[in-house]
């Protein structure tokens, strides 16, 4: 009698840590198909296409939205320089943020430095104040 109790306690014991690994085997899944299907979510609100980029630069005219350098600004200082500024486009809402790169109206024309300052995280505004480069050259030239 003593054995069968023993027995079954011994079962209960091996078919408890029987399921809490099955348990345990299957939250692990769930997280990774969790990561892969938000890993697979960013990089398809990354992606721009090129026609929405060149869309965009057309619209920006080519001019960076926070510090205001332009194609133009360099060409005029020398014909051609313009073709040596690198224009990035932006997502206003950035991607960590919800933002998507499908959507045309969250996207902007920045220059190459602006768009590292900005990151992830920070506005147009508060990019704008950092800025110690030629800000009021560029804002004079305009007015
Ligand atoms: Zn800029």
């Amino acid at each position: 009698m003593l054995i069968v109790i023993a027995l079954v306690i011994i079962l209960a014991v091996v078919l408890i840590a029987l399921i809490s690994v099955v348990i345990r085997y299957q939250m692990q899944q769930r997280d990774i198909m969790r990561n892969e299907w938000i890993r697979r979510d960013v990089a398809r609100r990354r992606r721009i296409r090129i026609s929405d980029k060149n869309e965009v630069f057309e619209r920006d005219n080519y001019t960076c939205q926070i510090c205001g350098i332009s194609r133009d600004f360099l060409d005029d200082l020398c014909p051609g320089l313009g073709d040596y500024l690198l224009l990035e486009a932006d997502h206003i809402r950035s991607v960590s943020q919800g933002g998507t790169g499908r959507d045309v109206d969250n996207l902007q024309c920045l220059c190459w430095r602006c768009n590292r300052k900005k990151g992830g995280t920070r506005t147009n505004e508060e990019v704008r104040d950092m800025i110690d480069y030629g800000i009021d050259y560029l804002q004079g030239d305009e007015e």
